[in-house]
């Protein structure tokens, strides 16, 4: 797999009369583990969505991989995204949940091609690459005793991996996560961190990760973007931000002033 730059230019969103994104500027570099880091309400999680094409930007571009995206369908910007919630199917096991977005994907296509026995042929074809890519995430995610399990027969940590890999069996050259370890406790939440930041060393896709959680940032992250009342308002290592920071709400919120 290979992850993709991301360039955001200008990024402006407004919702009505409400100026949320005030004028962002930030470059993700491929294959690196980025943080949006802020506190709640300073525009993470809308510009987040802007990233995956939920939502278009007021004014400003989106390019991923030097395609400018802007006004592209999500499903059309080679990104998968984890919420904070799982979002599973809850009739559908472990693997039909992982299994259900490759097939519109991939099986939209095939029904498009010509002659009903080709089609067929072509659809079984399909579903066994399907599974063998499932069954790769599942062993690098340590899932596979777990697949024939529903969403309600697993816990919250399993739940979440079962959405992580559900969005690697696509493959995306970007991964975006919305605070998907906040609602785990603190062992769990620790070992997905881990298992995380290895995954994301391991496939070299890019990762933008949105927490409000400085310790998590600080843990995961090659880079974080600090991000304040719509801004960004600096942008670099971990121990750059917390050494030397730029500016005295960015001192303030990560600790290194009183
Ligand atoms: P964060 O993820 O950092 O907590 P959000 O991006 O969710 O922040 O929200 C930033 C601001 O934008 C908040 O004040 C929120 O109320 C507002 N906002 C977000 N989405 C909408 C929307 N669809 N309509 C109006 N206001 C919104
Ligand atoms: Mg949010």
């Amino acid at each position: 797999m290979h992850g993709k730059d991301i360039k955001i230019t200008g990024i402006r969103k407004d919702f009505g009369a409400t100026n949320v994104l005030k004028s962002i500027d930030l470059h993700v570099r491929k294959g690196e583990f980025l943080t949006l880091l802020g506190p709640s309400g300073c525009g993470k999680s809308t510009l987040l969505r802007l990233i995956a094409g939920f939502d278009v930007p007021t004014s400003g571009s989106i390019e991923i991989g030097g395609r400018d995206v802007t006004r592209l369908a999500p499903k059309e910007r080679e990104i998968a995204m984890v919420f904070q919630s799982y979002a599973l199917y809850p009739h559908m096991t472990a693997r039909r949940n992982m299994s259900v977005p490759l097939e519109m994907q991939r099986l939209s296509f095939a029904q498009r091609l010509p002659g009903a026995a080709l089609v067929s042929g072509k659809i079984r074809q399909i579903r066994k690459e399907i599974a063998v890519d499932v069954e790769r995430v599942c062993e690098q995610l340590g899932l596979a005793s777990l697949l024939d399990r529903k969403p309600a027969q697993l816990s919250g940590g399993q739940r979440q991996r079962v959405a992580v890999g559900r969005a690697l069996v696509r493959e995306p050259s970007v991964f975006l996560m919305d605070e998907p370890l906040s609602n785990l406790d603190a062992k769990l939440r620790n070992q997905l961190r881990e298992e995380l930041a290895d995954l994301q060393r391991r496939t070299g896709i890019t990762f933008v990760f949105v927490t409000h959680d400085q310790k998590e940032a600080m843990a995961l992250s090659d880079r974080i973007a600090l991000m304040q009342d719509g801004q960004v308002v600096q942008c670099g290592a971990p121990d750059e931000i917390y050494r030397v920071p730029n500016h005295v709400s960015v001192a303030r919120f990560v600790g290194s002033v009183a």
